[in-house]
């Protein structure tokens, strides 16, 4: 962004936080206090949900029918937060997010969104070409796998529940919690089991 482009957008941001507040709809302290819950939000809690959601099929049913309910069921706050949809991947279809329109993203459970998350290119090519974009994250799939794009919104934020991968049976929720990565939990990789805890 240009640095007049970008003034103008402060400005616009300036602009609607004042109309906000003049309006009652949002106060000094909610802004702050809904800030630094996002700073305190890290993908180890989305980790962490998937784990657990691996090791107990209660949670799981919970997650995947709301999945801000499971948040808070991990002590995430989830008021005033879009609901979260959780996506189970399965062996014949692979879930892939992307806010196409800006970069909406469950904040809440995996923090800010990463830079290239935002990026015209990944909005776009996500899109057209999913395939041809997990391949350059080094995630290549069978052939015969359906990806589905799912477009995160300002009303719906979406993240993904992965395969657990095979090999890790007998693991604990923090050694599985430890292989899912925040890319795995937005659809860009898959967790990887580590060649060393293998042996
Ligand atoms: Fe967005």
């Amino acid at each position: 962004m240009s640095p007049p482009a970008r003034r103008e957008s402060l400005a616009q941001l300036e602009a609607l936080i004042a109309a906000l507040k003049a309006k009652g709809i949002v106060s000094e302290e909610e802004l702050a206090a809904r800030q630094a819950s996002t700073d305190r939000a890290s993908p180890e809690t989305g980790a962490r949900m998937v784990a657990r959601a691996w090791l107990d099929p209660e949670y799981r049913a919970l997650l995947l029918r709301d999945g801000a309910q499971a948040a808070e069921r991990m002590g995430v706050s989830m008021a005033g937060a879009p609901p979260l949809g959780v996506l189970e991947d399965t062996a014949a279809r692979h879930h892939l997010v992307v806010c196409t329109l800006c970069s909406c993203y469950p904040r809440a459970v995996l923090g800010y969104p990463p830079h290239w998350y935002k990026s015209f290119a990944y909005r776009s090519r996500a899109v057209r070409d999913p395939r041809g974009v997990l391949a350059e994250w080094g995630t290549v799939l069978p052939e015969g796998m359906e990806i589905r794009v799912v477009d995160s919104t300002a009303d719906y934020r979406w993240m993904v529940l992965p395969m657990r991968p095979a090999g890790t049976e007998g693991w604990s929720e923090d050694q599985l919690a430890a292989i899912v990565t925040r890319d795995a939990l937005v659809g860009v990789a898959l967790p990887q089991q580590p060649a060393a805890a293998a042996a």
